[in-house]
């Protein structure tokens, strides 16, 4: 019984079987087509996962398995590339999924939109605007690209309303804060 407790295999034996039973996206909540694999936040290639091959006991899968989520091929690609995007893409996605009522497909072409404005605004050097409001007016126009140039300002809009939802809140804190100083 010790014995079969203690017993190790290669790390990556426990990720293929960790792989096989995700059935949704651990950011989305999609169903799983094509799985990416990250560790505390990184993608880890199929082949880096082959090569996993220190021996662990199922106590130690346990703790190791908590760095470990299965996403969708979309999240995937944004949790590893859009940290240092133009705009918060990140931020963006989980507000779309989490306060409007928008379908998977239509979340994704207002970030795929998003991210290519973003690489166009910031291949042009222009910075950030001071307030969120700037994306709401015409503010941006100059610089929208001259194809599809009312999507982009519909995705610039949304991505409005997310920024000032986010100043709102950050207000609010702010006030909160304050009141507690004082008492
Ligand atoms: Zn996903």
């Amino acid at each position: 019984m010790t014995v079969q407790q203690s017993k190790k295999r290669p790390l990556s034996r426990y990720l293929k079987d960790f792989k096989h039973t995700q059935t949704h996206c651990a950011h989305c909540a999609k169903i799983l087509d094509r799985i990416t694999l990250t560790r505390c936040g990184e993608i880890v290639s199929k082949t880096a996962i082959a090569q996993l091959d220190s021996l662990i006991d199922e106590n130690s899968w346990q703790t190791e398995r908590q760095s470990w989520a299965a996403l969708c091929r979309f999240c995937g690609d944004l949790y590893s590339k859009e940290q240092q995007h133009y705009f918060d893409i990140i931020g963006f996605k989980e507000y779309l999924f989490e306060q409007t009522e928008m379908s998977h497909g239509t979340i994704r072409e207002y970030v795929v939109r998003l991210r290519r404005l973003g690489n166009h605004l910031s291949s042009q050097n222009i910075p950030l605007p001071s307030s969120p409001v700037a994306y709401l007016d015409d503010s941006f126009d100059a610089w929208l690209p001259p194809t599809s140039t009312n999507n982009y300002r519909i995705a610039l809009r949304k991505y409005g309303q997310f920024q000032t939802l986010n100043q709102n809140r950050d207000v609010h804190f702010q006030e909160n804060k304050s009141t507690s100083d004082i008492y």
